[in-house]
Formats: C-alpha cells, sequence, structure tokens
C-alpha cells in the first residue's frame, strides 16, 4: 500500500494496522490471529521458511494424557526456571498447551505415534512425565511448513528479504518501523497502530552456538534504543549436547530415546550430579557436569565427553532419530549406529529478552513482543526442552488477541515521524558504506563473539566477565570506525551484517553486565565467586536499559504463585 506517489520512489510509506517483525513460529502465530480481522503484514529478514523454528528438533511439551496435568506440567517449569519464571505467565503457556499442540494437528502436523494411533511423547530434561510430543526429530519443520500454510490461506501479506533497521516512536507510543529492502538497498517506512517483535534469540551473539546464523536479536536492540528494557539478559542456555567442532545441536530427544553420557574413562558420569534424573536431568545442570568433567582431566582430548546411542540399535535410530545421524555422518564422519558422538556444551538459547507481561505488552503502548525475543518470563533462569516451540505458539495467539484489543482504540499514527526516522537510517547506512578504510567487520564480529564465549560461559566469575566488559567496549570504538569494502546498495550483506553487530553489541554487554551484576548462582548462571542461589537479594528479574554511559541495571519482582520457592534438587 503505497502512500506517497511514485515520483517519491525511495521515498515510499507503507501503511498496516498492524506489522509483525519475524516470520518463525510466533510472528506467524500472531499474524493468524489477526489477520482475521485486520490489515496485518509481516516483515522478515529471511523468507518466512528460513526462520530458526525450522530447527526445531526434539519436540513440543503439552500434558495430553490422563495421568499427567497442566500444574505437574507447571511445576516442572517453575522448579526448572530455578524459581525465576512468572508463575502466572506459566499457568497460560501449560493450561493452553494441548490446545495448541492439537490445534497444529488438526491443520497437519505429522506427530509420530504410539501403536495405538495418539500423539507419541518422549521424557526431556527436568520433566516428571514424558510430555514432549514429537515429529520424528524433525518437530520444528514440521510446525513451521503447518503453520506458514496457515498464514498462506489466509492471504497474509510478507514483506520477504526486508531487515527492520529502527522502530519509530512518537512520545509516548509506537508509530511504525523502518526497513531496508536488501535486494534495492532502499530504506522505507512503514506506519502501524501496532508492533510486534517477533525476531527469536541472539545466540549468535555467542560464537559457538546451535543457533541459526541469522539469530542476532535484532528485535531486541531495537527495542532497547527506543527505551524498552530487556529483562533476564545473563540468563543464557548452554545446550549440553552440540556436535564438536561444529557446534550442530544433538537433540535432548537422543537422551530421552536412552542415550547416556560417558567420559574419557567410558564411566556414565550423570549419577554423581543428579542421581534421580541422570541424563534427564534440566540442561544446566548437565552442561556443567559436562564441563566439570572436561576441566577435572575426564574428557576427550581435553574438550568433550561422548553421547553413546549405541545401545538403541538401528531400527530405534532410524525412527527416532532419522536427523541426528544424518548430522553426525555429514558433520563429524560418525555413525551413531557403531559409534558414540562427541559432545560439547554450547549456547542454544536466549532466556531473556524484551520485558514484557504476560499478554506480551512492552512499556511502549503498542509495542508487543512475543517468542525468543520476548521474555514474559516463562524460561526465569533455565527453559525446559520443549517448552519454547510452546511458548511461539501459545503466546503467538495471546498475543494477537491483545493487538486486536489495543487496535480497537488505537489512533492513526503520524506519517511524517516515520517518514523523517526512514530519512535519518538512509543518512546512517550511507555514512557506513562509504568508508574505505577502517577496521574489519570480520575480525570486530570474531572478537566480540569468542569474548563471549571465554568469558561469560557456562562457569562465569567477576574478573572474567570484566575482560568480556573490556572487549565489547573496545569492539563498540572499532565499529565507528568500520570499513564496509562493499559499497554495493544491492544484496550489500556486508552491510547487514555489520547492522547485526551493531545490535549485538549491546546485546553483548546487556548479558555480561547482567551478569557481573547477579552476585549468586541460579539456574544457567552459574558464578564461581557466588555459588549460592541468594533469594533474598536476587529473586529477582534484571532489567537492562540503555543510557548514554552505556547498560545499566535495575531488578523487579517476580511474580510468584501458587508453587513454593525452594532448594532445587534432581
Ligand atoms: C537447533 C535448535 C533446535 C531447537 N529445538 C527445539 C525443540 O525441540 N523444542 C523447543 O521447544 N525449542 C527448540 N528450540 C528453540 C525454538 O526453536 C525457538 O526458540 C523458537 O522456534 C523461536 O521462534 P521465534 O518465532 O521466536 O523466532 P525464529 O523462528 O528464530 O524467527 C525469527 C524471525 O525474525 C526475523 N528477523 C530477525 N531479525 C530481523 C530483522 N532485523 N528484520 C526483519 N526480520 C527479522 C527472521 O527473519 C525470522 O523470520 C531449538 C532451537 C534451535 C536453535
Amino acid at each position: 500500500m503505497y502512500i506517497y506517489s511514485e515520483e517519491e520512489k525511495n521515498r515510499v510509506i507503507y501503511d498496516h494496522d498492524a506489522l509483525i517483525i519475524g516470520a518463525g513460529l510466533s510472528g506467524l502465530r500472531v499474524a493468524i490471529e489477526l489477520a482475521q480481522k485486520h490489515d496485518v503484514a509481516i516483515l522478515t529478514k529471511v523468507q518466512a521458511l528460513r526462520s530458526h523454528s525450522v530447527a526445531a528438533q526434539g519436540g513440543i511439551n503439552a500434558a495430553l494424557r490422563e495421568d499427567d496435568s497442566w500444574e505437574m506440567h507447571a511445576f516442572d517449569t517453575v522448579k526448572g526456571s530455578d524459581y525465576l519464571a512468572d508463575q502466572d505467565a506459566v499457568e497460560i503457556l501449560t493450561q493452553e498447551a494441548p490446545r495448541a499442540v492439537i490445534e497444529n494437528e488438526l491443520w497437519g502436523t505429522a506427530f509420530s505415534r504410539t501403536p495405538t494411533g495418539n500423539i507419541a511423547q518422549r521424557p526431556f530434561g527436568g520433566a516428571g512425565y514424558p510430555r514432549t510430543c514429537y515429529a520424528a526429530d524433525r518437530t520444528g519443520h514440521n510446525l513451521l511448513h503447518t503453520t506458514f500454510e496457515q498464514a498462506m490461506r489466509l492471504g497474509i501479506k510478507f514483506y520477504d528479504e526486508f531487515f527492520a533497521t529502527s522502530l519509530v516512536r512518537d512520545d509516548n507510543r509506537i508509530v511504525g518501523v523502518t526497513a531496508l529492502e536488501i535486494s534495492s538497498g532502499a530504506v522505507h517506512g512503514f506506519t502501524a497502530k501496532a508492533v510486534v517483535v517477533a525476531t527469536g534469540g541472539f545466540g549468535r551473539v555467542y560464537a559457538r552456538s546451535t543457533n541459526a546464523l541469522i539469530n542476532t536479536g535484532d528485535g531486541c536492540a531495537l527495542a532497547l534504543r527506543v527505551g524498552v528494557p530487556l529483562k533476564d539478559m545473563e540468563f543464557v542456555q548452554f545446550h549440553p549436547t552440540t556436535l564438536y567442532g561444529s557446534s550442530i545441536l544433538i537433540t535432548e530427544g537422543a537422551r530421552g530415546e536412552g542415550g547416556h553420557l560417558l567420559n574419557a574413562k567410558g564411566k556414565r558420569f550423570m549419577g554423581k550430579y543428579a542421581p534421580d534424573k541422570m541424563e534427564l536431568a534440566p540442561r544446566d545442570i548437565v552442561a556443567r557436569a559436562i564441563r566439570t568433567e572436561v576441566l577435572e582431566g575426564r574428557g576427550f582430548e581435553g574438550r568433550y565427553v561422548h553421547l553413546d546411542l549405541t545401545h538403541l540399535g538401528k531400527d530405534r535410530i532410524m525412527e527416532r532419530l532419522p536427523g541426528i545421524r544424518e548430522i553426525c555422518v555429514h558433520f563429524a564422519g560418525i555413525d551413531p549406529i557403531d559409534e558414540p558422538i562427541p559432545v560439547l556444551p554450547g549456547q542454544h538459547y536466549s532466556m531473556g529478552g524484551i520485558d514484557c507481561d504476560k499478554y506480551g505488552n512492552t512499556t511502549l503502548p503498542g509495542l508487543f513482543a512475543v517468542g525468543e525475543a520476548a521474555c514474559m518470563s516463562v524460561h526465569g533462569a533455565n527453559r525446559l526442552g520443549g517448552n519454547s516451540l510452546l511458548e511461539t505458539l501459545v503466546f503467538g495467539r495471546v498475543v494477537g488477541q491483545k493487538v486486536i484489543e489495543y487496535l480497537g482504540s488505537a489512533k492513526s499514527p503520524s506519517k511524517q515521524v516515520v517518514d523523517d526516522e526512514a530519512y535519518r537510517i538512509r543518512e546512517k547506512l550511507q555514512t557506513m558504506t562509504i568508508k574505505e578504510q577502517g577496521e574489519s567487520l570480520h575480525e570486530l564480529r570474531t572478537k566480540l563473539t569468542e569474548a563471549m564465549d571465554d568469558y561469560v560461559g557456562v562457569f562465569r566469575n567477576a574478573n572474567d566477565i570484566k575482560k568480556a566488559l573490556k572487549v565489547i567496549r573496545e569492539v563498540r570504538i572499532g565499529f565507528e570506525n568500520l570499513a564496509l569494502g562493499e559499497m554495493d546498495q544491492r544484496f550489500n550483506y556486508s552491510l547487514i551484517r555489520a547492522l547485526e553487530l551493531e545490535n549485538m553489541i549491546d546485546l553483548a554487554e546487556s548479558i555480561a553486565q547482567g551478569a557481573l551484576m547477579r552476585k549468586e548462582s541460579r539456574g544457567a548462571h552459574w558464578r564461581v565467586d557466588y555459588p549460592n542461589r541468594n533469594d533474598e537479594k536476587f529473586l529477582k528479574h534484571s532489567l537492562a536499559t540503555l543510557t548514554p554511559e552505556g547498560i545499566k541495571i535495575s531488578y523487579k519482582d517476580v511474580n510468584l504463585g501458587r508453587f513454593e520457592v525452594k532448594e532445587r534438587m534432581y
């Protein structure tokens, strides 16, 4: 929809009631809810089916059986979160879970089945019941394609390969977005009464991550820049089992199907760390156990341990874990039917994100957040496997309904403010592309991400985190003097990578600053210099805000509920 005339080619403004940034499961699900009532469009930097949701392997949680219940699911989630999750949000997540799974099944997702024809469920880490529904080890692929088909059926408008460059704020509300059209290099303004950020996680702030290369947390950084805080950023999930050498995820489903972890002495070691749950303890605990085995000299080549599936047999591996087998064969030259898989922990999930309530409302009216980009918070200090796909579908619907309510009384936004912002972004990008001599993008990105791996990893301490903050400051200064070496307007991927790096710098600082200030160990955040949980001081969400002096941290209360805060044992 053009508001400006043709002759103002580079000054087009598009107008929609609601704009969603991100075409992963969460963005698509919000759009489906909205499309029945409003003019909604999705902006996405890659075609929808390339969103990281497509890579999800292991499954999606829902209490579907009579001997399971949403209360049991909620308890596992709250305990898994080390009591930092907001319990009112967890109740929505777990109560709505069966509905979300069955809705997607009716849309066409081909879930694996039990012999009697029910949706099959496997055990997952930290769960007191085998409640993870799966489609072999390609659950995200199935869910995303099915959900995308529904979006197509409703005729939702997509702006594919548009990179959101800023959110536009007019006084105290959101009025739109600016975006770079990657194919042409044109910067466009979009006016909208409501904007939903569904840009996924930011795993690529770390060098060794299971995340897609596009997971740079753009939407979170854009929100931070219009004054919206980020919440609980220090809580970064390290998945215990990523493939040695490439960091590709080896799903928790492999342990759910009965896989064992072995150290270099050939010993199954989880009994020492989680005697009841063993390999199916929550991820933070298993990741620390593997790192401890390696640090104490019981790893292979001082780096990794083995995940052994050989006793499961060929038939089971081929039926339940075919994708994992392919990954091992192609990327490590190992067939897990015959040999154990070399694994080590790697960055996997961002528990933190845009501060919002259980309906996706942020502190800026009209701006909503959902999915991995959001922090509602249902995962607290440690997410349980299978709860994240669930979050995208459950809260996609909930947030869609809240946006409809908001649109009922929202005023039309000012085109002028959006146009002025698009002009500012055009000038900024021009300045970025013309510089011929300066710092190298690749070197800055590597320096930042390796510092996060080295200094803000599974085990943390104040000295290391300060080292990370020093590197982040150097990268920030280096970025000011960046030379892209690529001036073409069309498909300028150097420019895209640079804009991503700019976002990653703010996110890295939020993570490191949050980690420095949180002087306790809780869930995935483990401070060797403060090894105990300190509920008196830190049973709180952290909030990161951007100030002229850098990231500042403050705290707010957790919404407690029916489950009493206790010590976490497995
Ligand atoms: C390898 C892997 C396996 C996983 N397995 C499981 C599992 O088995 N079970 C489970 O529960 N969870 C799993 N997860 C986590 C889960 O898949 C994700 O948290 C979830 O799919 C995120 O969905 P999303 O919609 O929030 O974001 P994504 O699917 O990441 O989509 C983000 C969207 O934002 C768009 N975008 C980003 N930046 C911009 C920008 N600047 N401009 C325009 N568009 C932008 C992208 O184009 C994309 O469409 C897994 C994650 C990984 C990495």
